[in-house]
């Protein structure tokens, strides 16, 4: 059974792996340090905890998944955010990223549009006391204008294209990380810089399988965009 030291070796090794298509050799030492920390165990359902430190997704209900630990690492690096950053994280799931960057940055707000994940993931922050982070249900499409403008969103379920008011609610230079492409079809992770004069600036960093991102229809069910 893999323990959490080795799924840091695991992180590493791929990183060296896809460095190439990545742009980068190392992951900032934070990052590798929040990864060190958090407990992947608490965030994934009783009967996958075996499965916890496997470098892999995992089922967390309601046909949704925790992102394997390399693609957690990847994005939260990403980001580049700084310790007094406010950011925005879309698709709360288990709430294992959102633990992650509460590590990084001064505060977190994370929205999930399916209820049951956002009780659960609300609940598992709380208790292991990740104080700094605020969960919201919601279609987070619309982002969360209240505490906008953001130093930076992460976006972790694929859309067609970029939800423009997360543009809207980025502080110019900063980045918003998220999986473009079809539902189940062929993904690219993106980074994308608001610049500082205006418009945006697209950078592909590697393909990737995601759950799509969902919309909120008034009075009925999330569909898929
Ligand atoms: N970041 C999560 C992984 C999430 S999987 C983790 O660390 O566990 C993607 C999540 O995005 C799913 O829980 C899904 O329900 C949610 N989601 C999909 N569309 C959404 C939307 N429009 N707004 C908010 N959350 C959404």
């Amino acid at each position: 059974m893999a323990n959490q030291a080795q799924m840091l070796r695991d992180i590493e090794a791929e990183l060296a792996y896809t460095r190439r298509m990545i742009g980068r050799s190392s992951f900032d030492e934070r990052v590798m340090q929040a990864m060190r920390e958090v407990p992947r165990a608490e965030f994934v359902p009783r009967d996958e905890r075996h499965l916890a430190f496997e470098n892999g997704p995992l089922p967390i209900g309601e046909g949704q998944t925790i992102s394997q630990p390399y693609i957690v690492a990847l994005m939260s690096d990403l980001l580049e955010s700084r310790q007094g950053d406010v950011v925005l994280e879309v698709g709360t799931g288990s709430g294992y990223q959102a633990a992650i960057l509460s590590r990084l940055v001064e505060k977190v707000y994370t929205i999930e549009i399916i209820e049951g994940l956002h009780l659960r993931a609300q609940e598992t922050l709380q208790r292991l006391r990740y104080d700094n982070v605020a969960c919201r249900l919601g279609d987070g499409y619309h982002g969360w204008q209240e505490h906008a403008p953001y130093d930076g969103i992460l976006v972790t379920a694929a859309s067609p294209d970029i939800p423009p008011p997360l543009i809207d609610q980025l502080k110019p230079g900063a980045r918003l990380v998220l999986p473009i492409g079809p539902p189940y079809g062929y993904q690219q992770l993106v980074v994308v810089e608001k610049r500082l004069k205006g418009g945006i600036e697209m950078k592909e960093v590697l393909g990737v399988a995601f759950v799509p991102l969902t919309r909120q229809r008034t009075g009925g069910e999330p569909e898929v965009n």
